[in-house]
């Protein structure tokens, strides 16, 4: 469309006005807010619904699975995701089905009981803080505003975290416990940390004695392209620094297997491991270890896995091509936007200024996008330029359309801000 316009800004304006109009004429229904898997990923795993089936309750060592107990969680299944997760299968546990459940919890021992290397617990402190790199995840922040963490906003650079940034915060304010990090395909904006960030976060003083990474390894295995991106193991770099009890490693199957019915992963040292047991213990009898096995006899190995999300990536790929076909032919000039290599999000980078205003417009056009600020503490963008878009739930054409018309939100505000401002 815009292609044959010339440059004029009141021209692509107006060329934007009339598409809008079209577009709120389609009446559409469309949802770009959320990152979940679609029925056909959903479908890949219809066969753990039938598991154990034949193969009966017994674990390898015997354990009858429909029983209480076993709180670390199957033993072949923890082997099958310790090398996913990069954490030795005996300081990795297998839980219930979602890693967020897992944070959670994590933040509400540290709260109510003491940290190793902790002086007291962190509901005795006179305040708390997490660094939180921008743009980030809104679960993890709505998760700190819960418990009155403070949110201290960092950069997300092409390396991760800026990491000088960082390391100066931690090192001059003892009130700064933890730093939430997506290290690999993060959401929304597809970055992986370096090797060098990594080493740095593992190494870096803290002022905290029990300072804690939220290591969120959502999008482990995740790839969308050959290249099959991966993270140095930060578990080793905590301990080689010195630094063993400093990281919580989290994952989950949620995007490999089933959403709502996944099983979900703790992996830390040995001393971490044994304190949130400690805790865990009081709050459940045992995981669900039925799903654990339906999660072996599906999965059978970190192959099996990695196979399966081929799988996915075929159905996935071309959705994220859309988003970037469409936002090159539409926008470009106008906004940015990520080209992650995996993970399960596009940050779209409108104008300062405008991306409220295109999520309003799209709204109204019948198409939900995440708020405008989602991606920032206490859901303040401060420049108002981020938007997340999630491209895998709607089908091909559904997204094609919705791709279309946020392009159309787009070029309407922007176009029409850019005339305003001379
Ligand atoms: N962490 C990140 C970064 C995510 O994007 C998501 C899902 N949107 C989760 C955690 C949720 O994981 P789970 O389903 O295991 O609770």
């Amino acid at each position: 469309m815009t292609t044959d316009l010339n440059n004029d800004v009141s021209a692509r304006l107006e060329a934007a006005k009339k598409d809008y109009a079209a577009l709120l004429e389609k009446n559409l229904k469309l949802d770009l807010t959320r990152g979940k898997p679609s029925a056909r990923q959903l479908d890949l795993a219809n066969d753990l619904l039938g598991l154990p089936g034949d193969h009966g309750f017994r674990a390898a060592d015997g354990t009858d699975c429909r029983n209480y107990g076993g709180g670390q969680g199957l033993p072949e299944l923890r082997a099958i995701f310790a090398e996913l997760l990069q954490v030795p299968a005996s300081q990795l546990l297998a839980q219930g089905n979602s890693s967020l459940e897992l944070m959670h919890d994590s933040v509400v021992h540290s709260l109510l009981g003491v940290l190793p290397g902790a002086e007291r617990r962190w509901a005795d402190e006179e305040r708390i803080a997490f660094l939180c790199p921008v743009p980030g995840y809104d679960r993890h922040f709505d998760l700190c505003q819960r418990f009155g963490i403070e949110m201290i906003p960092v950069a997300l650079t092409a390396d991760g975290p800026d990491m000088a940034e960082v390391e100066r915060l931690v090192s001059e304010d003892a009130g700064i416990k933890g730093i939430w990090c997506v290290p690999k395909y993060s959401n929304p904006d597809g970055t992986t940390y370096s090797d060098e960030t990594v080493r740095r976060l593992a190494a870096m003083t803290t002022a905290a004695p029990d300072f804690r990474i939220f290591w969120d390894n959502a999008y482990a295995v995740h790839h969308l392209t050959d290249e099959e991106v991966q993270v140095a193991d930060i578990l080793s770099a905590c301990a080689q620094a010195g630094n063993p009890d400093r990281v919580f490693v989290f994952g989950s199957t949620s995007k490999v297997t089933l959403a709502g019915a996944g099983v979900a992963f703790f992996g830390s040292s040995e001393a971490n491991v044994k304190w949130l047991l400690g805790h865990s213990g009081k709050r459940s009898i045992g995981p669900d270890k039925i799903n654990h096995l339906r999660h072996v006899l599906f999965l059978r190995d970190a192959d099996g896995v990695r196979a399966h999300m081929r799988k996915h990536r075929e159905i996935i790929q071309p959705k994220f091509d859309v988003v970037q076909r469409v936002f090159g032919k539409q926008l470009d000039g106008l906004a940015t936007w990520s080209q992650p290599k995996g993970g399960y999000f596009v940050t779209l980078n409108v104008p300062d200024g405008c991306a409220k205003d295109v999520v309003a417009k799209a709204k109204e056009a019948g198409i939900a996008l995440t708020p405008a600020g989602s991606t920032h503490p206490y859901k303040d963008d401060p420049a108002d330029s981020v938007i997340r878009i999630a491209p895998t739930f709607p089908d091909m054409a559904e997204l094609e359309q919705a791709i279309d018309g946020v392009a159309t939100c787009v070029r309407l505000v922007g176009y029409e801000k850019l005339t305003r401002n001379g």
